[in-house]
């Protein structure tokens, strides 16, 4: 890992602080971390998701930083994806600090099985972590000075929870829903449903209407029609094409690799991802036409089409800012 090439703190970025409630901050870093959301309350703190492991001093500094060092006691995962629990670990060491998780990660986590949490198989870190409450749909939360309800939002990862403060119409999104998209549908490469919960979870959204969307990745925006009308477009057509929904995987995992190492040579790349069972999925579902190198090449060629890599000599590296659409 090439931790030089980490951004420091400078582009750590706060949304509009008017759209937000007194006491509530949007934590928002490159494509590797998600969002944190951290909420004050009284001399503490509540932050919901923790980034990516690389990430996990730095978004401890953020924390501190923008909490004005007030003691962190609680976080709150919507999902158990590595890029959201990544700093749970070393968010926990720091002192008295109540994890709650989906309910349905619960098993997974307690045993540490690396195998269902998704981190062997998309061969992507995340250091053990343990929780002390659990999150259903349907439970209410008190974070900072608001009522949160805790909403269902399958698709991109069965168990995934997204929050919804009814009164000032706020929705932190998760991987649901983005201003231009959606978390890749992992389900569907194996053949478990994805795509009809992704667009149950869209339903809802529309039917709630937020005037505020706080996104697992990029900027909070309010335009929530335009970006459900978006998502259900990207959903017709990967639903459409299973294939295409599986290029779409390979290409997120292999730029999530990327951003991490920065660059490499092609021959590392697959030699990496022939760890990552959804490559191995994918691979034998789809394109088994092709070797485990040829559909990594193409992979790479696509990002490469679309900007978000570039090739130098031997080596692929990624292009800053630039997502895998
Ligand atoms: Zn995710």
């Amino acid at each position: 890992m090439r931790a030089a090439l980490l951004s420091p703190l400078a582009p750590a970025a706060e949304a509009p602080s008017g759209a937000l409630p007194p006491g509530m901050h949007v934590l928002e870093r490159g494509w590797l971390s998600s969002n944190s959301v951290l909420f004050e309350e009284g001399d503490r703190l509540t932050v919901v998701d923790t980034g990516y492991v690389l990430h996990a001093r730095q978004t401890a500094a953020l924390i501190d930083r923008v909490g004005r060092g007030r003691p962190l006691a609680r976080i709150i995962n919507t999902h158990l994806h590595s890029d959201h629990v990544g700093g749970n670990a070393r968010l926990a060491r720091s002192g008295a600090v109540s994890i709650q998780i989906p309910a349905g990660g619960a098993d997974a986590v307690r045993r540490w099985d690396v195998e269902r949490l998704g981190y062997r198989a998309t061969a992507q870190r995340c250091p053990r972590f343990g929780f002390d409450r659990l999150l259903r749909a349907g439970d209410m939360l008190r974070l900072g000075a608001g009522c949160w309800q805790v909403l269902a939002a399958a698709g991109h990862d069965p168990d995934m929870l997204m929050l919804y403060e009814a009164d000032r119409r706020i929705l932190i999104s998760a991987d649901a829903l983005w201003e231009h998209g959606f978390g890749a549908i992992f389900p569907e490469i194996e053949g478990e449903p994805g795509f009809v919960e992704q667009r149950r979870s869209l339903d809802l959204i529309a039917r709630l209407g937020p005037s505020l969307v706080i996104p697992g990745h990029g900027p909070p925006f309010r335009d929530a029609g335009a970006a459900v009308r978006r998502a259900y477009q990207r959903l017709d057509a990967l639903q459409s094409s299973p294939e295409r929904n599986a290029r779409h995987v390979l290409k997120v995992l292999v730029k999530f690799w990327l951003l991490q190492v920065g660059q490499a040579t092609v021959a590392r790349l697959i030699e990496h991802f022939r760890q990552a069972r959804y490559a191995h999925s994918v691979h034998q579902r789809y394109f088994a036409n092709l070797t485990f190198g040829q559909m990594l090449e193409q992979t790479v060629e696509q990002l490469c089409a679309a900007g978000a890599a570039v090739m130098e000599g031997p080596k692929v590296r990624s292009v800053d800012g630039a997502g895998t659409d």
